[in-house]
This record gives C-alpha cells, sequence and structure tokens, in this order.
C-alpha cells in the first residue's frame, strides 16, 4: 500500500486529535496536555520519544533500515490569547485561549505523518519529529536548540509547515531565500520635566519630544531602507501623564517593533533608531532610555531544500498547484532560529479561499479539516523522497 492510499485511513483519526487539541488549547509553554497526547500517540506507534526539550517540547525518532541519512520535520503546539467565537462541536472550552493559528492541525498532521510512515512506509534512515512549544512567543525553538535539539535530532535538513488562510486547498507555496522577516521589539523611555500646561518653556515636554520621535522614525524606512527592500517599524503603544489639560508629565513610554526581510537592514534599522531617538532627546534637553531585544532572525530558505520541496508537493498535487516564487512575509515565525543554523526550508500549504480563508490570529480563524491528507501526504513523501535509495 502507498503513502497516499494508507493516508485516506488515517484521516478520521487525524481530525479526530486535531479537534481534542483544539478543544482543550495551551498557551505557550504550558502544552503539558497536548504534549502528552502526542507522547501517547508516538508511543503507540512505536516511536523512541523524548520530552521536556525547550520546557514541553517533544522529539519522536524514527529509524528504518542502516541508512546513514537523516531528516528532520517540524509542528508547533501552542495556541493564542483569544476567545473563540466560532460555533463548533469541538469548540475550545477555555475562555481566552483558542487555536487560532491552526498549530492544532500543524500537530495532528506531523502525528498522522508519524503513524503512517512508523506502520507502513518503507524508507532506509532516520526522521525526527520536532514538536514546539510556543512558536507564538517566538522562542520555544531556542529553548528547544538551548536544550540541545541539534544533538537529539541531528538531522541532514529541517522543514517546517504552516497553514495560510486565502491560499486554496491542495496548494502548496514558498520562496527561495528570505520568506518571513525578522522580529525585534523596543522600548523607549523618554524623561522631560514636567509642569503646569501652561508653563511649558519652565520644564521639557517629553509629550512633544515622543511625537517628533515617532515621526521621525518612519524616515528610516522612507529614506535610510533601500526602496526595493521591505523594512516595517511600527510603534504599537504611548503612554505618559495622567487624562488632564493642564499637567505636561514627567516622561513617556513608547514601544514598537521592528520587521525586515534582510539580517543586513536589520542591523542598519537598529542602529537608525538609536541615532534619531539619541538626537531628538538630545538636541530638544530629554533624557532617553532605549532598551532594543532581537526576537527573531529573518526566516531564510535554503536553495535545494527548496527544490525538495517543489518537487515533493508536485508529486502530491501536480505542478500547477505548487507556487514557487510567493512573496515574502512580514509576519515572523521561530522556525527562522533553526534555519539559520541548519539547512532546510518552511513551506506554506493553503488553508483555504473560501471556507478556511479567515486570516489567523482572528476569534473567527478554524484550522481547514480538508488540508490534513494534503499535510500527511507531503511529510510521508518528503521523508520517502530524501531517505530512499
Ligand atoms: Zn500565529
Ligand atoms: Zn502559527
Amino acid at each position: 500500500m502507498t503513502a497516499v492510499e494508507v493516508v485516506e485511513d488515517l484521516n478520521l483519526e487525524v481530525r479526530g486529535w486535531r479537534h481534542d487539541i483544539h478543544r482543550h488549547p495551551e498557551l505557550a509553554y504550558e502544552e503539558e496536555r497536548t504534549s502528552q497526547l502526542v507522547i501517547d500517540v508516538l508511543q503507540k506507534s512505536g516511536l523512541k520519544v523524548l520530552k521536556g526539550i525547550g520546557g514541553t517540547g517533544v522529539v519522536g525518532v524514527l529509524r528504518k533500515g542502516n541508512g546513514e541519512r537523516s531528516i528532520a520535520l517540524r509542528a508547533d503546539m501552542d495556541a493564542l490569547p483569544l476567545s473563540e467565537e466560532n460555533d463548533l462541536p469541538y469548540k475550545s472550552v477555555v475562555r481566552k485561549k483558542m487555536h487560532a493559528c491552526g498549530h492544532d492541525g500543524h500537530t495532528a498532521m506531523l502525528l498522522g505523518a508519524a503513524k503512517l510512515l512508523a506502520r507502513s512506509v518503507g524508507f532506509d534512515g532516520t526522521v525526527y519529529f520536532i514538536f514546539q512549544p510556543a512558536e507564538e512567543h517566538l522562542d520555544g525553538a531556542y529553548r528547544m536548540i538551548d536544550d540541545g535539539l541539534f544533538d537529539i535530532a541531528p538531522a541532514d535538513a529541517y522543514y517546517g509547515m504552516h497553514n495560510w488562510p486565502g491560499l486554496p486547498v491542495g496548494k502548496f507555496a514558498i520562496c527561495d531565500g528570505p520568506m518571513m522577516a525578522s522580529f525585534d521589539k523596543f522600548d523607549v523611555c523618554i524623561e522631560g520635566v514636567g509642569g503646569h500646561g501652561a508653563l511649558p518653556h519652565t520644564g521639557v515636554d517629553p509629550i512633544m519630544v515622543a511625537s517628533q520621535v515617532v515621526t521621525s522614525l518612519q524616515s528610516i524606512v522612507s529614506r535610510a531602507v533601500d526602496p526595493l527592500q521591505s523594512v516595517v517599524i511600527s510603534v504599537t503603544h504611548i503612554s505618559g501623564g495622567e487624562p488632564s489639560y493642564n499637567v505636561i508629565p514627567n516622561e513617556v513610554l513608547l514601544k514598537g517593533a521592528v520587521r525586515s526581510l534582510s539580517p543586513e537592514n536589520r542591523v542598519k534599522v537598529r542602529e537608525k533608531i538609536e541615532q534619531i531617538v539619541k538626537g531628538i532627546c538630545n538636541s530638544l534637553g530629554a533624557i532617553c532610555k532605549i532598551t532594543y531585544k532581537e526576537v527573531c532572525p529573518v526566516l531564510v530558505n535554503h536553495s535545494c531544500d527548496v527544490e525538495k520541496v517543489v518537487s515533493t508537493a508536485s508529486e502530491i498535487v501536480g505542478k500547477k498547484n505548487v507556487i514557487l516564487n510567493i512573496n515574502p512575509v512580514m509576519g515572523s515565525e521561530d522556525f527562522a532560529a533553526i534555519l539559520a543554523e541548519k539547512p532546510g526550508a518552511y513551506v506554506f500549504i493553503g488553508n483555504g479561499d473560501g471556507v478556511g480563508s479567515c486570516m489567523v490570529h482572528n476569534p473567527q480563524y478554524d484550522f481547514n479539516d480538508d488540508v490534513i491528507p494534503h499535510g500527511v501526504k507531503f511529510w510521508c513523501q518528503l521523508v520517502r523522497s530524501q531517505l530512499m535509495g
């Protein structure tokens, strides 16, 4: 029996796991129940299981034959702090927690592939199934790496997959090189000298200074970055003072994020932000404190592995349903941390352009179960093509 035939058998079971995980969503590093479900399925399928990696992370190891080659497949397990608005039989039973990014589907599909490969599909080598916590925090991958992921799962190449609303079911999309942006965050505290609103000349107004900082930060994107390259700087929070009409506060706090598709721009933007904030504050007599945290690098697909993904997806859904040059996305994904050190690639699988087209991180989103056979077949076929012959 081929992978394609056998996968139909598993479809209902994988849906069941997906609905079970969906009903019981767990936030980053709390994925105890989810990881236990993963462990149970992997163990029942006969895999060697390593748990507690990066907190709640799990790695299943499946060896066949004596082949030296190996491959790692990764799924994420965490949910988001949203209250679900869908009316579904498997709706989240936890208020303010829901699987609004489809990680329930990713986990279930990878479990399906593990079960299928363990029982029916011959290959020669080792497959590592990585179930990662805390993708939404953009650091679960780092925690697993810190806990020895690359020694526990020393694969020749690493692959990740994410559902993509708006892309029809039965299509895959990928691009060579940068596919998702880096993510860095900053806090700026601007300290002035507060006072009576009628006497601004006796102090230093941090609200006026902060306003100039917010406006000037956008000059980085328009004047310091090549117009053909993409950078986003968003100030996402501004606070200072009390809700009064006649008191100038002492300080203002800004929070924001920077996204970039090139490591060079990432460095340049950080330098420019510091230069502009310090320059404006200095010239207007305010004191600033900048806290800048680099969270997640640019996700860069490796050419050779993109080719493998494209040829595997083409075998599953036909060449015309595989989009090779999708535009990169300015969202971020911590699988980038793995691809920064190891070869591999990350691919989008269509979640639907009708049902399933609601964008992720939305209380009405739901992973589309019709995606399951495509995802399971893709993982199985990728393993087979990389570890056969
Ligand atoms: Zn997400
Ligand atoms: Zn996600």
